[in-house]
């Protein structure tokens, strides 16, 4: 037993080690890397993906994992170790059961189909796209029937990024979610708009990275362990303990942007930096468990960073930063960081209908993998929803169905995370006010950080030691609703759009 845990440990740190060369590469490549150095930067990706996937998928480490699934012997193991050989025989098993000639042609089918998106998109024109949109559709519905033969293939996909998530308890989350807004969505669109002129003008560049270093020290980001740096999408990226980067884009004419993405990856740093590092080279330091770490980015960029509370410590010192910021009265600052309107483009919605786009994308992959719908109806079905859940109607495909990237490459099942993210956040901030008292008062009082100490004991430590199902109910005691979210999104935007309540 001890000479197979030392074998499963050398197959984790060379794996680890191959992840670590690959996340580099790619951070480089979407950061630094100068055009003439892209194809080879690519191609090294390939390598070590390549010499990882074949060790992952080794017959060695098949027997290794096998060894230790026995009772007797995986009763031995840590609970880290325990949660390591369980997923990578999962991992294992399912790869097994797909034919490696099939893999290949839907690996090398993921890149080209994302280069047809990319251009589709630029073109504004879904039929350059649709007939890759069709081979990926078929060969991933394909793919996760070889891994699971016995399962719902959406169910399958849903799994993959949120474990133990499943269809049944989506609906009822985004049902709830979906009829609870309605009401608030009508009012708010009947009621007073505010005035944001005030915001209005050029922002110095170099100015907004200095606001950006300010908030991500002031949530907690470790510099000492953490970088950024620019990219066309803002990205979060672990290299290896000590080492969590992350980057963003920034708008002359939009400091906000900046701003607000700096939170949003800052919280899926803070998460990263706090993994007890005795996980290092297990499956409990991975970052699995999507819905979890969109939570805690989240939690970050809505829960405090849209909490007028959160800016009163601070924001004397943005106008330092920012000069414009002196002239912007701070209601103004706080009703535009609070602005509610249905939009086209779901990365830049705000936070209450930003949960609609979410639904129509998981309502699209739901009728996509119940055969409900061919792919030439695709965009017209995506128009319709936007109507039916947010009465507005995208004027071309770039702005309706070629505007996220997830779909060319196969990634179904993805979406539902974001939200999924916002519903536990819900549930968090009840529970924060339970234990640590009004949320108004510590950030008013300046003291964040009580709440990042918060979220690093109940959750950061643990990484993904536990799905996000356990570690609700752990910290909550009470099973997965979307009430507490709706209850935070009424509280705050009746208040804020002075509505009847
Ligand atoms: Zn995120």
């Amino acid at each position: 037993m001890e000479e197979t845990l030392a074998k499963l440990k050398d197959y984790l740190k060379k794996l680890k080690q191959y992840h670590n060369i690959t996340a580099l590469l790619g951070w480089d490549l979407a950061t630094m890397a100068p055009e003439k150095g892209i194809d080879s930067k690519a191609e090294a990706i390939g390598y070590f993906s390549t010499e990882a996937f074949r060790l992952s998928t080794s017959e060695e480490f098949g027997r290794i994992l096998a060894e230790l699934m026995i009772p007797e012997q995986f009763q031995q193991l840590n609970e880290a170790m325990q949660v390591t050989v369980k997923r990578y025989f999962r991992d294992y098993q399912r790869f097994q059961r797909v034919p490696e000639a099939f893999y290949t042609e839907y690996v090398t089918l993921q890149a080209h189909s994302q280069k047809a998106w990319e251009g589709a998109k630029k073109a504004d024109d879904f039929s350059l796209f649709a007939p890759y949109l069709d081979k990926i559709i078929s060969m991933t519905k394909q793919y996760v029937r070889y891994m699971e033969p016995d399962q719902d293939p959406y169910d399958v996909l849903l799994d993959l990024y949120e474990d133990g998530i499943d269809r049944a308890t989506i609906d009822h989350l985004f049902d709830e979610l979906k009829e609870g807004l309605r009401p608030l969505l009508t009012k708010i669109s009947q009621a007073k708009q505010p005035d944001l002129s005030a915001l209005e003008g050029m922002y110095d560049i170099r100015a907004q990275k200095k606001a950006q270093d300010l908030l991500l020290s002031y949530i907690g980001f470790d510099f000492q362990q953490g970088a950024v740096a620019e990219s066309e999408h803002p990205f979060t990226t672990e290299l290896g303990t000590g080492d969590v980067r992350i980057t963003n884009h920034y708008r002359e004419h939009d400091p906000l942007s900046a701003m607000f993405s700096a939170i949003h990856e800052g919280g899926h740093a803070i998460f990263a930096q706090n993994i007890d590092p005795s996980y290092e080279n297990t499956a409990a330091a991975e970052v699995n468990m999507m819905g979890l770490h969109e939570s805690q980015s989240r939690f970050y960029e809505n829960i405090l960073g849209r909490n007028e509370n959160f800016w009163v410590p601070i924001y004397g010192k943005l106008g330092e930063l920012l000069p414009q910021f002196k002239d912007i009265p701070f209601g103004t600052f706080v009703r535009a960081i609070n602005y509610v309107q249905p939009s086209m483009i779901r990365t830049d919605a705000d936070e209450v209908t930003y949960c609609l786009h979410i639904i129509l994308r998981y309502e699209m992959e739901r009728a996509i993998f119940n055969d409900e719908v061919t792919t030439e109806e695709l965009p017209g079905l995506w128009n319709d929803k936007m109507e039916e859940l947010l009465g507005i109607r995208p004027a071309t495909d770039a702005e309706g169905i070629l505007q996220d990237t997830h779909w060319s490459d196969g990634s179904f099942g993805y979406f539902p995370s974001y939200l999924l993210g916002s519903i536990y956040d819900g549930m968090l901030l009840e529970q924060i006010e339970k234990e640590l008292g009004s949320l108004n008062e510590i950030l008013a009082g300046g003291r964040i950080k009580e709440i990042t100490a918060w979220l690093n004991k109940k959750i950061h430590q643990y990484g993904s030691l536990y799905n996000s199902g356990q570690v609700i109910e752990r910290i909550c005691s009470s099973p997965l609703s979307a009430k507490p979210l709706l209850h935070y999104f009424n509280e705050k935007y009746t208040r804020l759009y002075q509505l009847e309540s």
